[in-house]
């Protein structure tokens, strides 16, 4: 670090102002997490320098012998986590692993099914402004009336339309999904099934979210959210898909893989394969549950009732604040969060009436069910008097005491 500081001056202030934000705020972003020390050292390191076009063995450039050992432990190590039959570490990111997918397997104007971004699906899972909905016809389908998955509707909805690729998966979705019942529609209509992990890996690691991969023919996940690892994209498939998915990678969508990242994924995967993974968990779970019980307990609304994973979406109209608002307030007494619609939200996209909220970055820090329910109670002091300065500081006071007692990297 010395060296960034002496070449760079100038970009190391940003990165100090950084680290120490990430220290002082109460991290409560969904997606968010903090890798551990030895996956940031690996993406430090001189694999950083070496092309590495093509797969283990079968490289369209010399001296890949080592690097190849890397991209081999990476995949051996999340096919022993999930199940899988194969996998493909080398996506840049959870929308190129997405993108991927629809290379290999459908043509423009082919029909997709997916869950709707309104409703809590990711954009590449056919919003309209991404190439998910510019390219392909898209039939979404949503939550009922309790704002669970209405998975009668997706089913009416595939017969009806015949998808090419019915996506399971959400950004924003608390509940444990049904991957059996999605796995059936899909075979009944004859479409591909993927599932689209990524907010729900690390949980699923542990084995306390339901397993998608003995469902699904191809399942994607970014590295970096509830797993733990560095920014990326993986994916999982069946042996039979094996050779499509990774043309459809390379050369399809990208040149020279991260061989840096994909060291660094090897390293996350090998901390998922640990028992202290399964702890850490089953807290990231605990602790959810718990600010969803104190959030309720202080007058806010869950979407869907409850959470069963690492999330949870808050409906703050009760409170007369807007998700833009409490998103800055909250920010203010340093907990990061992020606005986000609720179903049926009367507010447009760039103000909202909810927040999401997760755990998995609090937990890494060593949050407990204490720490947690501090935390909701101080979310929602804020939330009840937004406008008050003094409030504001008082609440940003005790959020530093804690985080001060749980420093991140020490
Ligand atoms: N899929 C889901 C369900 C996501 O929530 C996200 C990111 O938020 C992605 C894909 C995209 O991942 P990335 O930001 O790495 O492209």
């Amino acid at each position: 670090n010395i060296l960034v500081e002496q070449t760079d001056p100038e970009l190391w202030a940003a990165i100090l102002a950084e680290n120490a934000r990430q220290e002082q705020h109460i991290e409560l972003i969904a997606s968010e997490n903090y890798a551990s020390p030895a996956v940031m050292a690996a993406q430090g390191t001189q694999l950083t320098n070496k092309y590495a076009e093509g797969y283990p063995g079968k490289r369209y450039y010399g001296g890949c012998e080592y690097v190849d050992v890397a991209e081999r432990l990476a995949i051996d190590r999340i096919k022993q986590i999930f199940g899988a039959e194969a996998a493909n570490v080398q996506a840049h990111s959870g929308a190129q692993a997405n993108e991927a997918v629809f290379l290999a397997f459908l043509k423009p104007g082919d029909t997709i099914m997916g869950m709707s971004l309104a409703e809590g699906g990711h954009l590449t899972h056919g919003m309209a402004l991404n190439m998910s909905g510019k390219w392909f016809n898209v039939v979404s389908y949503g939550l009922n009336e309790r704002e669970e998955i209405d998975y009668d509707a997706m089913e009416r909805k595939a017969h009806e339309s015949k998808p090419k690729l019915i996506i399971a998966g959400a950004s924003a979705y608390s509940l444990a999904i049904d991957f059996a019942r999605f796995a059936k529609v899909a075979k009944d209509v004859g479409a591909i099934f993927m599932v689209d992990m990524a907010h729900y890996a690390g949980l699923i690691a542990a084995g306390i979210y339901p397993n998608p991969v003995p469902h699904a023919d191809v399942v994607t996940s970014t590295t970096h959210k509830s797993l733990r690892g560095p920014r990326g994209g993986v994916i999982l498939m069946r042996a039979q898909h094996e050779k499509a998915i990774n043309s459809a990678i390379f050369p399809g969508l990208q040149g020279g893989p991260l061989m840096h990242v994909i060291a660094a994924k090897a390293v996350a995967f090998k901390e998922a394969l640990m028992p202290e993974f399964k702890t850490y968990q089953q807290q990231v779970l605990t602790n959810a549950s718990i600010v969803a019980e104190t959030l309720v307990s202080r007058g806010l609304r869950i979407v869907s009732g409850r959470t069963e994973s690492h999330l949870m979406l808050v409906d703050l109209r009760a409170k007369g604040i807007t998700g833009k608002e409490a998103e800055a307030v909250l920010g203010s007494a340093h907990m990061t969060i992020n606005k986000n619609a609720i179903p049926n939200d009367p507010e447009k996209p760039m103000v909202t009436s909810g927040v999401r909220i997760g755990t998995p970055a609090m937990t890494t820090r060593g949050f407990k069910d204490e720490e947690a329910r501090a935390t909701a109670h101080l979310i929602a002091d804020v939330l009840d008097n937004p406008r008050d300065a003094a409030n504001i500081e008082a609440v940003r006071a005790k959020v530093n005491v804690l985080t001060r007692r749980f420093p991140v990297y020490g």
